[in-house]
C-alpha cells in the first residue's frame, strides 16, 4: 500500500473520533430499530462526506475517489449503514452532473450539494426491471417545457428521506432497446404527484431506509434532464462504474470490522483449556480471512489510483473485478468471522451476525456479481 497522503491521514483520523463517538455506540440499534438517525446527515454532511466527490470549484472538497473509498472502509469496518452516507450524492447528483450535465446545471446543482445537507437517491431499478435495465416501464413524455413522468421504481436507497433523485426513466420506444431511450432527470422530491412507498424490510443494512418511489403525472422540467435525451442508459453504466469501487470499498471495511472481532475473540474464547487461538483449525480460518482482506484492499486501491490518474482504459473490467472480489470477500470473510464466535456470532444483537447480513446485498447491487462477471467474461472473450 502507498503511504497515507497529509490529507488523507487527517481526514481518517478526525472520521475515526466521530465514528467511535457517532456510529459505534448507536450501530447495533440501527439494525434492531430499523431506523436512521437523520442527525448523520448533518454530521458527515459537515466533514464534507457527504458530497466528497463535489469538486473545489463549486465549493465541494474535491476528494478523489481512493480518499472517499478509504473513508468508507473505515466507516463500514463499524457500520455499513454508517458508511452509506459517505458519498452519498456521488452517484445520484455528483458523477451525472459531472459527465454529462451542462455547465448552467453544475452552477444550479453542485453548491448546494457542497453545502452538505442534501441527500439524494438513484433510481434505476423497478419491480421487473433490475439486471435488464432496458425492461424499464417509467416513461417520461415530453409536454412543452416539461417531461411528465408516470411509473414506480423500487428498493430506493434513501427514499424516504431523500431531497432529490437522479431518475432513470424512457423517452420513447425508438431506437437500440436500452441504448437510445431511456433519458436521465434530476427530479424533486418534493414535485407533486411523487409518492413514497412503505419501509421496505431488508436483510441487512436494516438501518438505511428503502423505499419504492410512485410518479403520478409528475412534471419535470426540460432543464432538469441530464445529457441527451434517449442517452442516459449509457450515461448510467459509465458512471456506476466510476462509483463501483465504493462498494467494494464498505465490502472491504466490513470484512475488516469482522475479521478484528473474530480475532479479539480467538484470543479470548477458552475451550478445552485454551484459547482458541491456538488451535490450527482457527489459525487456518484467521490467516485465510487475513490474506483474503489485504488481496481485496489491494485491488481496490489499485482499481481506485487507477481511476484517479485518468486511466480509463479497463474502467468496465477493473471496476467489475474489484466489485465482484471485495463483495464475495466480505461474505465469506464476515461468514468465517461468525464461524470463529460459534454459537454466540449467530446470536442476533452479535456485531458479526449483522456484518454478515450486511455484506450479502453488496453481492447484490449496483449490478449483482453476476452481471459483473459478465462483463468480465465478455471482454476476455474480446465480445466488446
Ligand atoms: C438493499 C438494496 C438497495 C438497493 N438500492 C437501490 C437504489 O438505490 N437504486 C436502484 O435503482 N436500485 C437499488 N437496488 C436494486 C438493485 O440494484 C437490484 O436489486 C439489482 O440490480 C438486481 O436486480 P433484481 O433485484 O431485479 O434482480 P434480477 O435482475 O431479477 O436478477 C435475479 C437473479 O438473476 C441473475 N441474472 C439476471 N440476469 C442475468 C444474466 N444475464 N446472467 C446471469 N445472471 C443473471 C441476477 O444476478 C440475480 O441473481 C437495491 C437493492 C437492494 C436489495
Amino acid at each position: 500500500m502507498e503511504p497515507l497522503t497529509e490529507l488523507q491521514e487527517a481526514l481518517l483520523d478526525s472520521l475515526q473520533r466521530v465514528v467511535d463517538r457517532e456510529i459505534a455506540p448507536i450501530a447495533q440499534e440501527m439494525d434492531e430499530t430499523e431506523t436512521f438517525p437523520t442527525h448523520l446527515v448533518k454530521v458527515f454532511g459537515e466533514m464534507g462526506l457527504m458530497q466528497a466527490r463535489v469538486p473545489e470549484e463549486y465549493g465541494g472538497p474535491g476528494l478523489d475517489l481512493t480518499t472517499t473509498c478509504m473513508a468508507k472502509e473505515l466507516v463500514a469496518r463499524t457500520s455499513a449503514t454508517g458508511a452509506q452516507l459517505i458519498n452519498q450524492n456521488t452517484i445520484s447528483f455528483v458523477l451525472p452532473l459531472l459527465h454529462f450535465g451542462t455547465e448552467e446545471q453544475r452552477q444550479k446543482w453542485l453548491p448546494l450539494v457542497a453545502e452538505g445537507g442534501v441527500v439524494s437517491s438513484v433510481a434505476i431499478t423497478e419491480p421487473h426491471a433490475g439486471s435488464d435495465v432496458g425492461a424499464m416501464k417509467t416513461r417520461a413524455v415530453l409536454d412543452g417545457d416539461d417531461y411528465i413522468v408516470n411509473g414506480q421504481k423500487c428498493f430506493i436507497t434513501m427514499a424516504p428521506i431523500a431531497d432529490y433523485i437522479t431518475l432513470f426513466a424512457k423517452t420513447s420506444d425508438s431506437g437500440k432497446r436500452g441504448v437510445d431511450n431511456i433519458s436521465c432527470f434530476i427530479v424533486d422530491m418534493k414535485s407533486p404527484g411523487i409518492t413514497i412507498g412503505g419501509h421496505e424490510k431488508m436483510m441487512g443494512q436494516r438501518g438505511t431506509p428503502h423505499a419504492d418511489i410512485y410518479f403520478d403525472n409528475v412534471r419535470v422540467p426540460v432543464a432538469n434532464r441530464m445529457g441527451e435525451e434517449g442517452k442516459g442508459f449509457l450515461s448510467c453504466m459509465h458512471i456506476l462504474d466510476l462509483n463501483r469501487p465504493t462498494v467494494a470499498a464498505t465490502a472491504v471495511g466490513l470484512a475488516q470490522g469482522a475479521f478484528d472481532i473474530a480475532v479479539a475473540y480467538a484470543k479470548d474464547r477458552k475451550a478445552f483449556g485454551r484459547s482458541i487461538g491456538d488451535f490450527q483449525g482457527v489459525q487456518f480460518m484467521l490467516a485465510d480471512m487475513h490474506i483474503q482482506i489485504e488481496a481485496a484492499r489491494a485491488l481496490l486501491y489499485q482499481c481506485t489510483r487507477a481511476i484517479d490518474a485518468g486511466r480509463h482504459d479497463r474502467l468496465t473490467e477493473m471496476a467489475s473485478m474489484v466489485k465482484c472480489f471485495c463483495t464475495d470477500m466480505a461474505m465469506k470473510v464476515t461468514t468465517d468471522a461468525v464461524q470463529i464466535l460459534g454459537g454466540h456470532g449467530y446470536v442476533r444483537g452479535n456485531h458479526v451476525e449483522r456484518m454478515m447480513r450486511d455484506a450479502k446485498v453488496l453481492q447484490i447491487y449496483e449490478g449483482t456479481n453476476q452481471i459483473q462477471r459478465l462483463q468480465i467474461a465478455r471482454r476476455a472473450l474480446g465480445f466488446r
